[in-house]
C-alpha cells in the first residue's frame, strides 16, 4: 500500500511550507499552449547564423569536457568588453540576465534593504527581490504608462533603495528611458541604478556610455532576443569593477557551463549579422503598428520587439482566446495592474506579423 499524503502531514520528515514571502505564483509565467504563431515570449524569429552552429560543433570537440569550466568566463568577458569598449573586469556573466539579476540583489540585496521599480514593469525585478529576502519599494508609471519622473523622485527620496531598477525599454510597456532620465535618477537614487536593457539594441539610446568605474550603474544586457539566443540561457552585465567583483563573490562557482563559454563567444563573430536582423524586425515593428493602426484597439509606442496594445470594443481576455482559437498565441497582460485588458504581442516574421494581423482582424470584427 502506498503512503497517502495524510500519513505524512505530521511528525518527523515532513515537507515544510514554501516560504511565505516567495510570491510571484502561477500567473507571471507564460502559459504554454500550443499555437502555430509563438508571439508570446519576445524571443527572436530568426534562428541563430548557421555558420555559428557549425563553429559552435568545431569548438564542442576541442573542449575539455573531463575539467570544470573557467570560473571566470575570462574568454567570454573579453569578447564582451571589446564589443562594448570596456574592460573585461567591468563585464560579468551569467545563465541568462535573469540570473545576473539574482546574483546583483544577492550580493546588494537582503534584509533590511531594498529596491525601487516601476509597475507595470518587468515582474522579476520584484520577485528576484522577494526571493532574496529585499524590500520592494513599488512606484507606479503615469497614466500613460511612461516613466513620471515627480513619481520616481518621490519613491527614491521617501525609499531610499539599495537597488534602483530602471527597465530600458520597459517590457512590457515597450518605451526606452531617455539618458537625461538615467543621469537624473543617477543623481537623485542612494544606492545602484540597475538599467535592465534586455531589449537594449531595439531602442534609439543606451546606458552603456555612462558606465564607469566608481560609478553606482549597472547596465544588463541579455542573448535571448537579439542574439537569437534564447535557447542559450546567456546574459550580461557592464558595470564598475567593484561591482563585478561583489557579483564573482556572490555567483556559485563554475556557474557557466564551458559550452556557454564557448557558444557565448563564438556568437560575437556574428556581430554584424545580429546587427541586420535588429533592422529588419525594427522594420516588422513599424508595419505591425501601422497594421494595428488601423483596427480599433489602442497601442503603445515601442522601442522593444514587441507591443502592448489594448482592444477597444471587446474585452482582453476574449480577444486573447479568440486569437488561440485561430492558433495565435500572443501575451495576455490583462490581469496584470495598470494594464486592463492589454496584449503584448511580440514582433515576428512577416509571415507571423501577417497571421497575427489577420486573425487580430477578424476577431474584433
Ligand atoms: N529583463 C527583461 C526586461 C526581460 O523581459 C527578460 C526576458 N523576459 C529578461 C530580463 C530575462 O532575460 P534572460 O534571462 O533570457 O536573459
Amino acid at each position: 500500500m502506498t503512503a497517502g499524503p495524510a500519513s505524512r502531514s505530521a511528525g518527523p520528515g515532513r515537507i515544510p511550507p514554501l516560504r511565505a514571502d516567495l510570491g510571484l505564483g502561477e500567473g507571471y509565467h507564460s502559459p504554454q499552449v500550443a499555437a502555430r504563431v509563438r508571439l508570446n515570449t519576445n524571443e527572436s524569429p530568426m534562428p541563430p547564423p548557421e555558420a555559428w552552429v557549425r563553429a559552435v560543433q568545431d569548438e564542442l570537440g576541442r573542449v575539455p569536457w573531463h575539467r570544470y569550466p573557467d570560473r571566470a568566463a575570462w574568454a567570454l568577458r573579453e569578447a564582451i568588453a571589446d564589443v562594448h569598449g570596456v574592460h573585461a573586469e567591468q563585464v560579468w556573466c551569467a545563465n541568462g540576465s535573469n540570473e545576473v539579476l539574482q546574483t546583483l540583489l544577492l550580493a546588494y540585496g537582503g534584509p533590511g534593504r531594498s529596491v525601487a521599480v516601476w509597475e507595470p514593469t518587468y515582474a522579476l525585478h520584484s520577485h528576484i527581490a522577494e526571493l532574496t529576502g529585499t524590500a520592494v519599494l513599488a512606484g507606479r508609471r503615469g497614466s500613460d504608462l511612461t516613466l513620471d519622473l515627480d513619481e520616481v523622485r518621490r519613491v527614491v527620496e521617501a525609499g531610499q533603495p539599495t537597488v534602483t531598477f530602471l527597465c530600458s525599454p520597459n517590457n512590457p510597456t515597450g518605451e526606452s528611458v531617455p539618458p537625461a532620465t538615467v543621469d537624473e535618477v543617477l543623481g537623485r537614487a542612494p544606492g545602484l541604478v540597475v538599467v535592465d536593457e534586455a531589449y537594449g539594441q531595439f531602442a534609439p539610446t543606451s546606458a552603456l556610455d555612462r558606465v564607469a568605474d566608481g560609478q553606482p550603474l549597472v547596465v544588463t544586457r541579455t542573448y535571448s532576443k537579439t542574439w537569437s539566443l534564447a535557447g542559450l540561457r546567456l546574459g550580461y552585465c557592464v558595470a564598475a569593477r567593484e561591482v563585478v567583483a561583489a557579483m564573482e563573490r556572490a555567483s556559485l562557482p563554475y556557474h557557466l557551463s564551458w559550452f556557454t563559454q564557448s557558444a557565448g563567444r563564438l556568437a560575437l563573430d556574428y556581430v554584424d549579422d545580429m546587427e541586420r536582423r535588429v533592422s529588419r524586425l525594427v522594420e516588422e515593428r513599424g508595419r505591425l503598428v501601422a497594421g494595428l493602426s488601423a483596427l480599433p484597439v489602442q497601442a503603445w509606442r515601442s522601442d522593444a520587439n514587441f507591443v502592448l496594445f489594448r482592444p477597444q470594443t471587446r474585452r482582453g481576455d476574449d480577444v486573447w482566446k479568440g486569437l488561440v482559437d485561430r492558433s495565435v498565441l500572443i501575451r495576455n497582460c490583462s490581469s496584470w495592474s495598470g494594464l486592463d485588458d492589454c496584449l503584448r504581442v511580440t514582433v515576428g516574421s512577416p509571415e507571423e506579423n501577417d497571421a497575427f494581423l489577420g486573425a487580430l482582424e477578424e476577431v474584433l470584427a
